[in-house]
């Protein structure tokens, strides 16, 4: 079977064994003649599809009874704006670190919302790093505090989280949930847009801390309250069931690889790949993130020969390597090697960073 060496940052590659395993049932889910996106999302068939994917979510992670999981359409963007209508109220403030672009278009909408604060950013170094913890102080009425886990335009990650503050810290993990290990009870909420290590577009994940879930915000649109998803399992509407059947079939896939502890360490092999190609070529190579806070999803570099950047991208292009231009607003180069991306396809990529030097 043909798999592209896929490095898109989102959507982006798949398990082809899950591909495979929808393929199996494409035409016919649960012995019911249907495919899974001719079910009534009130079918038992579907049902059980949603509880696994919930379940999934809950064993992988260890997520503790007092969480609820929730799936909501509109991707990690609309997170921005749901996050300061249901958590700001009069004299709070959302407090928010910026890290990148992302954290600046959250922080963008909830100032639609709301009052709000950056307390902390390190765009003065182009987003080469993430703040110390010991340099992040919440506003005295400060509602929560935001932070984007793992900057996928600049490939910069949080490693610790900055707990010590006692305001629920909510993380936007689009691009490394489910990449490691994590303590969920650190978080007030975690949300994250599935297309990255989770699945397809179409649903984004969100685990929130039930004492955070407000029941006495009816002035809000129905579905821009969580209350609406966690009175109603995410059922209260129709859901995007085809992108919640692939994201079990993704969780059953992370269980079977050995769940986040074996993921962790196949990612860390394989970013060690890529920034050993780096720091090993005198130079040739700019890691653009600091070193501490290289993130392990998406590594980014520059060449130091801007036309031989030029090059270098046609090149790995023309050698079948997909999506290696970096992100439109800041340009160079970046691979994106989600949970999906297979070892050997980042182990090829080092080995053609290795030779395009060599024969430069
Ligand atoms: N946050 C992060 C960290 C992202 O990487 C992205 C998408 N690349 C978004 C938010 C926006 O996600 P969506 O397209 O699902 O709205």
């Amino acid at each position: 079977m043909k798999r592209a060496l896929n490095f898109n940052a989102g959507p982006a590659a798949m398990p082809a064994e899950v591909l495979q395993k929808a393929e199996k049932h494409w035409l016919n889910i649960a012995d019911t003649g249907m495919a899974v996106m001719e079910l009534s999302h009130r079918s038992k068939e579907y049902e059980q599809i949603h509880e696994n994917a919930i379940q999934g979510l809950r064993k992988l992670l260890s997520i503790p009874s007092d969480y609820e999981v929730l799936f909501i359409q509109g991707g990690a963007s609309l997170q921005f704006s749901m996050i300061p209508m249901n958590f700001l109220h009069e004299n709070t403030s959302g407090n928010y670190v910026l890290t990148g672009s992302w954290s600046e278009k959250a922080l963008k909408e909830a100032q639609k919302i709301g009052s709000t604060a950056p307390i902390a950013s390190t765009k003065e170094n182009s987003y080469r790093s993430i703040p110390q913890l010991s340099d992040i102080n919440t506003t005295e009425n400060a509602a929560y505090l935001h932070i984007t886990s793992n900057n996928t335009i600049y490939g910069t990650q949080w490693h610790t989280y900055p707990t010590q503050l006692h305001i629920p810290l909510i993380a936007d993990m689009s691009s490394d949930i489910l990449s490691k290990q994590i303590d969920i009870n650190q978080f007030g909420m975690i949300y994250a847009g599935a297309q990255k290590n989770l699945g397809p577009s179409g649903v984004t994940v969100v685990i929130i801390h039930k004492d955070l879930i407000s029941q006495d915000n009816d002035h809000l649109p129905t579905m821009l309250q969580y209350k609406t998803y966690a009175n109603n399992s995410s059922l209260y509407n129709t859901p995007p069931t085809l992108a919640i059947y692939l994201l079990s079939l993704v969780l059953e896939w992370a269980e079977e690889k050995g769940g986040l502890q074996a993921i962790e360490k196949m990612n860390e092999n394989k970013a060690k790949y890529l920034y050993d190609a780096i720091d090993e070529s005198d130079g040739f190579y700019l890691g653009h993130a600091e070193k501490s806070r290289r993130s392990m999803m998406n590594v980014t570099f520059n060449l130091a020969d801007k036309e031989k950047e030029a090059l270098f991208l046609q090149s790995a292009s023309d050698a079948g390597f997909i999506g290696l231009n970096g992100h439109r607003s800041i340009g160079g180069c970046r691979a994106s090697i989600y949970n999906a991306v297979p070892e050997d396809h980042v182990y090829k990529l080092a080995q053609f960073m290795k030779s395009f030097k060599r024969n430069s």
